[in-house]
């Protein structure tokens, strides 16, 4: 993406600036989905209740925790027609509070964390870290559920000195997750109470703080770095750039939706199978598919029409080469940042693309005047996989996996390009919109 200025064709970095101030606004699945409802709702889509019907035709989405299913059906479309589904995960690896989690060791106050997903443990070490989530208090004689989100410097996971750690040298630095990453807050041992410091934040009695999904997060906020801001460095670029830029995408169909009906799923816990009653192998989205088409006044045959006219584009981030370690990468298949979007392929099924998919996501690309490149694991590594499979085995629709190219897939503080997101907006607006 570049644009004319004063006679000079510099990058146009606005779809990178808004993506950083939407992943910075989001230290959690929960405020991921809140971030995206903000959004929706202020251009004009309605949130349903959960026992409310959706009206066709309409702007409306439904939410559930980390977990969001928006869609625009326009006065053109009926019961038969297919759907272009942009679906990302809302999750990323990080650590998570335990329900007891208060430990002191010494004179040190210390919260017991669990790691949630595959994360890259160093990456957490020597941090200022943050607390977020969602609290569940009393509230009369029912519940009520509050997001939650403290900015302060309040965690520290120390590494320990160099020179108490003789093995560092030879084996590398071997992190236990039990042992060493308890983080520290303090040093009262008066202080430290975890119920209590979210009483505080709440206003609330600590008997009425019922229980918790909090977990820590970094606190530098995204950025554009390296030379002429050629980078974009953040937490959680896997996924919530994906997220982000799938629901700009849809916002941009908000008022003229194409032949298809246009669809952003936000599914949690892909970092964890994707199992629960809000990850990809939850009926969510078929669901909302079949609510739609009874909406419509459809019957089982148009549901069933409507599925042969579908697509859905898994959107999740892929690995650039790393210029340090080019041995692990296939070298016929190089990935580069600000190159285009990364369409992924796996022959056994790690990644749902197949030809049709594939010509489908060029053509998207050709239309949006964005690069495009193709990824494929080395075939002696073992292959990560995405919720493209899942989707694709759940609803029997055609998939394609495809994102930006990124490196440190997992760490706290992951690297991707800062041209990438406008070329994939573009993309996925003219997928949406086919
Ligand atoms: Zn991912």
């Amino acid at each position: 993406m570049w644009r004319q200025y004063g006679g000079m064709e510099i990058p146009d970095l606005s779809v990178a600036r808004r993506v950083m101030s939407l992943l910075d606004a989001s230290p959690t699945p929960f405020h991921a989905v809140q971030t995206a409802s903000q959004e929706l709702t202020a251009a004009g889509f309605v949130e349903l209740e959960a026992d409310q019907a959706p009206i066709a035709p309409g702007r409306q989405y439904v939410r559930q925790g980390g977990a969001l299913v928006a869609w625009v059906v326009g006065e053109r479309h009926n019961a038969a027609t297919g759907v272009r589904v942009v679906a990302a995960h809302s999750d990323s690896p990080n650590l998570r509070i335990k329900p007891q989690p208060d430990t002191a060791a010494g004179s040190w106050r210390q919260l017991g964390v669990e790691v949630y997903g595959s994360a890259l443990l160093n990456s957490w070490l020597d941090r200022d870290l943050g607390l977020a989530g969602r609290v569940v208090i009393r509230d009369g004689d029912r519940t009520a559920t509050r997001l939650v989100r403290d900015n302060r410097p309040l965690l520290r996971i120390p590494q320990l000195a160099i020179h108490l750690d003789s093995e560092i040298r030879n084996s590398g630095l071997v992190l236990n997750p039990q042992r060493h990453l308890v983080p520290i807050w303090g040093l009262d041992p008066e202080a430290g109470e975890f119920r209590g410091y979210l009483a505080e934040l709440l206003s609330v009695d600590a008997d009425d703080v019922l229980s918790w999904d909090m977990m820590a997060h970094a606190l530098t906020p995204a950025a554009l770095t390296g030379l002429d801001q050629c980078f974009l460095t953040s937490s959680r670029i896997d996924n919530l750039l994906s997220c982000f830029l799938g629901l700009d995408a849809l916002l941009a169909l908000a008022t003229d939706p194409g032949p298809r009906i246009p669809v952003l799923c936000l599914f949690d816990h892909e970092e964890v199978g994707s199992v629960s009653s809000t990850g990809a192998a939850s009926p969510m989205l078929s669901g909302v598919l079949k609510r739609l088409n009874a909406a419509l006044g459809g019957d089982l045959e148009d549901l069933h029409r409507s599925r042969l006219d579908s697509l859905v584009l898994s959107a999740d981030g892929s690995h650039a080469t790393h210029p340090n370690y080019p041995d692990r990468h296939e070298p016929n298949h190089q990935i580069g940042l600000n190159r285009g979007p990364v369409l992924k392929f796996n022959a056994n099924q790690r990644y749902a693309t197949d030809a049709q998919g594939a010509a489908a996501f060029t053509l998207a690309c050709e239309r949006a005047g964005a690069p495009m490149q193709k990824f494929v694991n080395r075939s002696d590594l073992a292959c990560g996989s995405t919720i493209g499979p899942l989707t694709a085995a759940e609803l029997q629709v055609a998939v394609i996996d495809a994102g930006c190219a990124q490196l440190a897939m997992h760490s706290a503080s992951e690297t991707a390009g800062s041209h990438d997101p406008g070329y994939f907006l573009a993309a996925l607006t003219e997928l949406l919109a086919g």
